[in-house]
């Protein structure tokens, strides 16, 4: 009998140690949004297009930017990884390359989510790496917003980025950004929007031009602010927007803008110009994703 009760308070000091330790809790759920205009070493469109001569180097770099997001990720007690590849084709990260502990989605799904692909309320952070400044900032690498026909993009009357439609989608969610990577202007937006998120920055534009940190160095600044972001996880908050949504897309073109105005429940604001509101946050993505997919051939 006494041996039962010795056997009992033994069971119930152990299991206090794997709560206090957190062994017997759920580790941190990190979804990766990775793009490549923002990855070191990259500075133009033939850099990041399947085809060109040094397209393989600039997708080994991306893959290793996205490793070492990983590795601070499990680092800070991760357990569970999603890297969605969110360039082009969707089809850039190499998949034997990358880290065995994360998971990949590759490729157009044909939903609205985009680049955000496999987001849901089950994540606890976002991580946003190689991304790059809304389209018309001067001295970024690559700016651009989702597509080179959107000359502007409003999301609830403010001009965004790929960073803050992407924000927003993870807010719908309940799930916060904590870290953007990319070029020194895509930084500066991401803490605009987002306030005081950690970045890594990769590069600074200089007109066209750019210039570059090492990109073994950029991964290993990566790896560190991926861990200490995630370390104070409960300081970022969900970025929600308020409804009614608003999209607003100013096209490059009149052709654009055309096509646009007959998707049901959009109105024309301007000879260039498509807005479409509701109070469905879904439906606005909805509306906005079928210009995005027909601007890349989907
Ligand atoms: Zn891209």
């Amino acid at each position: 009998m006494r041996k039962k009760v010795i056997i009992s308070c033994l069971l119930v000091l152990l299991l206090g140690f794997f709560v206090r330790t957190g062994m017997a809790q759920k580790g941190l759920k990190v979804f990766i949004s990775v793009d490549m205009e923002g990855i070191a070493g990259v500075v133009r469109y033939d850099d990041v297009t399947r085809g060109r001569e040094d397209f393989p180097l600039f997708r080994k770099l991306m893959t290793q930017e996205t490793n070492a997001a990983i590795e601070g990720a499990l680092a800070a007690g991760a357990t569970e990884i999603l890297v969605r590849d969110g360039h082009g084709s969707m089809r850039n990260i190499l998949p034997d390359l990358l880290h065995p502990e994360a998971e990949l989605l590759l490729d157009w799904s044909g939903g609205p989510l985009i680049m955000m692909e496999g987001i849901d309320e089950t994540f606890d952070a976002v991580i946003f790496i190689g991304y790059y400044a809304r389209a018309g900032t001067p001295d970024a690498v690559l700016p651009a917003t989702m597509s080179l026909t959107f000359y502007d993009v409003f999301f609830n009357g403010k001009k965004t980025s790929d960073a803050g439609i992407n924000a927003a989608i993870a807010g719908h969610f309940g799930v916060p950004v904590v870290l953007i990577t990319g070029d020194l202007a895509a930084t500066q937006q991401g803490r605009e929007l987002l306030g005081d998120i950690e970045t890594v920055v990769a590069k600074e534009g200089i007109g066209q031009a750019a210039k570059m940190l090492h990109p073994k160095k950029v991964q290993e600044m990566i790896k560190k602010k991926t861990e200490k972001a995630l370390k104070r996880l409960k300081d970022f908050k969900p970025y929600k927007l308020n409804s009614p949504y608003t999209m607003e897309i100013t096209f490059t073109a009149e052709k654009f803008a055309n096509k646009a105005s007959w998707i049901p429940g959009a109105k024309r604001t301007g000879d260039r110009a498509v807005s479409f509101t509701s109070n469905d946050f879904m439906e606005v993505l909805r509306f906005f994703s079928l210009p995005v997919h027909q601007a890349h051939g989907r």
